[in-house]
């Protein structure tokens, strides 16, 4: 065991030391299949394409989940990033367009021929990482659960709010003064280019939610979400910085890798 540690370590410093991400997809196949002798961790991004308001772009969850998933990578130093499974069960964004929805049975699917494929080529350790909850996450933990019983890899699933939770106060302190969205900053860091027409998206208010939006999953036809928030459910905000943006994905990237993959990992 002690020696497969040592292969991967090496690895993946061979790997570093030659400008090369730990990105499964940008990575030959006898790199892969090296990296899986040693037994590396293998995280899966996991997003879904829908409405992210009047300026950000409908891939926003899968672009700001496969960073924060590739700097967890780079700071644990034992874990690749796999292709990303980008689409999911949004159907309740479908209200706006710029959503492909593939229905929960399509999704378990996926999930578990993905877990069957890792497996076969001798990957054990496996993080499913979304950036929402919802549907996704419930699907995840149902295909994990049912394949896993056969397949016996060490599984966990973790989605933003996960990482978030035990570091509430400090998000708080940095997003809620200035009524900053999280994701707004993210891509501010991230795709500064892909943010459209702030001036005017400047303009939309914050959406009122009736309280009870917040807990758990409602189902209700006159509380549809584009009745509440007509552009979508991102709001501007001028106090919004790049800065703010580059340290929430180093503070939920720290998340994963030392509360996640340095369990599986060391
Ligand atoms: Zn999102």
């Amino acid at each position: 065991m002690k020696k497969l540690w040592t292969g991967s370590m090496f690895l993946i410093l061979v790997l570093s030391l030659y400008g090369q991400s730990l990105n499964f997809e940008e990575l030959t196949s006898k790199e892969i299949r090296e990296l899986a002798k040693a037994n590396v961790t293998v995280i899966v991004p996991i997003a879904q394409i829908e409405n992210h308001g009047l300026y950000l772009p409908v891939a926003t969850d899968l672009y700001l989940t496969r960073e924060i998933c590739r700097k967890a990578a780079e700071k644990n130093g034992k874990s690749i990033v796999a292709p990303a499974i980008q689409l999911g069960n949004c159907s309740d964004y479908t209200a706006w367009p710029g959503y492909i929805v593939v229905r929960n049975q399509t999704f378990l699917d996926i999930v578990e021929d993905y877990l069957s494929s890792l497996k076969q080529q001798g990957f054990q350790n496996v993080v499913f990482c979304l950036m929402h909850g919802g549907h996704n996450f419930n699907s995840i933990d149902i295909a994990v659960s049912e394949r896993n019983r056969e397949l016996g890899m060490k599984v966990q699933i973790v989605s933003m709010n996960v990482l978030m939770s035990p570091i509430w106060k400090e998000i708080s302190e940095l997003l809620l003064k200035g009524k900053i969205d999280p994701e707004l900053t993210m891509m501010m860091a991230l795709k500064p280019n892909l943010i459209k027409d702030e001036k005017s998206a400047g303009k939309m208010a914050q959406p009122q939610l009736p309280s009870f939006m917040g807990l758990g999953r409602y189902y209700d036809p006159e509380y549809t979400l584009d009745k509440i928030a007509p552009d979508g459910m991102v709001a501007y905000s001028e106090k919004a910085t790049a800065a703010i943006g580059e340290k929430l994905m180093d503070m939920l990237s720290s998340g994963l890798a030392e509360r996640v993959l340095k369990r599986l990992t060391d």
